[in-house]
């Protein structure tokens, strides 16, 4: 399930595509109808490549008036650097996220690229920088190839098997008969939940976003499938920064920048071995899933 802002997200890379495929204009319009209403400057300045920080400064946020679901929350993430997002479900972790991509506008306080007010910011360049994977993919009843083009039309050959590599995809479709050309069938289908996710990381790597945001984007996959997913996405980052929310501790243990979500707030943020040796809520976390206590000398560390 996906919610109408992230549907809209999607629709608005998605569109050439719809009109290319003739479906039902109308339809489309009619949900984008329903978007949320962020309003875009009147003279939207280009998003610079990110060279600073991405800033959430005293950001206070509600979906509905009476029940704000960020209080005060502030955060800063150096350009370059692997943050990651974590903390209770409920805790406002992907409600961050869309606000960083400009779903929805704080109520209160500012988000900033480079100091840059995001509602400065023009949607296309915004879109364009800013790269989100989701949970739940949004995968189009076409062909493997087909699917990949609708982040860059103009993608060459070589560029989709990177992308498709370095989210541990291409040896498996090149072992198809079709390849490439492999239609996806969206219901009781061709591809696994955890290549249908791998797919989905493989796009959006395709559009080669400055800045990347993943929304628990490989928890349909095995522990060994994410770690190495992880480390293609790190080694893929090159200049990029990434955010990444996730419940798999263990899989953001040399994040550079570890931010503890607890009920609309940060309640704690540092590096894995920093929060360990805090022993507040992310220690806590750690103990709870992993079942043992860590070794006093990796805690000093
Ligand atoms: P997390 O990602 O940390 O699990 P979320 O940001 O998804 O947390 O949710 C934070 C709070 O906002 C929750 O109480 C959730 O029910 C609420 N919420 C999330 N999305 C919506 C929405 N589209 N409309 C109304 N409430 C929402
Ligand atoms: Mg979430």
């Amino acid at each position: 399930f996906m919610s109408v802002s992230q549907a809209v997200f999607h629709l608005s890379i998605l569109i050439p595509y719809f009109i290319e495929s003739s479906v039902s204009f109308e339809r489309v319009q009619h949900m984008l109808e329903d978007a949320p209403t962020v309003v875009e400057a009147d003279l939207p300045a280009p998003m610079p490549p990110l060279a600073h920080t991405i800033a959430m400064d005293n950001v206070t946020f509600g979906y509905t008036e009476d029940h704000p679901v960020l209080k005060g929350l502030s955060l800063s993430i150096p350009a370059g650097s692997f943050a990651a997002f974590v903390g209770p479900s409920g805790s406002g972790k992907s409600t961050a996220l869309q606000l960083l991509l400009r779903f929805y506008d704080p109520d209160e306080g500012r988000i900033t690229y480079d100091g840059l007010d995001v509602k400065q910011i023009s949607e296309r360049s915004l879109r364009e920088q800013v790269g989100i994977v989701f949970q739940d993919t949004f995968l189009f009843n076409a062909s493997i190839k087909q699917n990949l083009q609708l982040s860059d039309p103009l993608a060459a050959e070589e560029d989709w098997v990177a992308a498709c590599k370095a989210a541990h995809l291409h040896e498996t479709i090149r072992r198809w008969p079709e390849g490439y050309d492999t239609p996806i069938i969206q219901e009781g289908g061709s591809l696994s939940g955890g290549q249908r996710q791998r797919l989905s990381i493989a796009r959006t790597l395709l559009r080669k976003p400055s800045i990347l945001l993943l929304d628990e984007v490989t928890s349909a996959l095995d522990f060994a499938t994410e770690a190495d997913i992880n480390r293609a996405i790190a080694q893929w980052k090159g200049g990029s920064t990434i955010i990444s929310v996730t419940h798999r501790l263990a899989s953001i243990i040399d994040a550079d920048l570890i931010f503890v979500f607890q009920d609309g707030n940060i309640a704690e943020s540092g590096t894995h071995g920093q929060l360990l040796e805090r022993k507040g809520l992310y220690r806590e976390m750690w103990e709870k899933q992993y079942g043992f206590r860590v070794p006093v000398s990796e805690s000093q560390a």
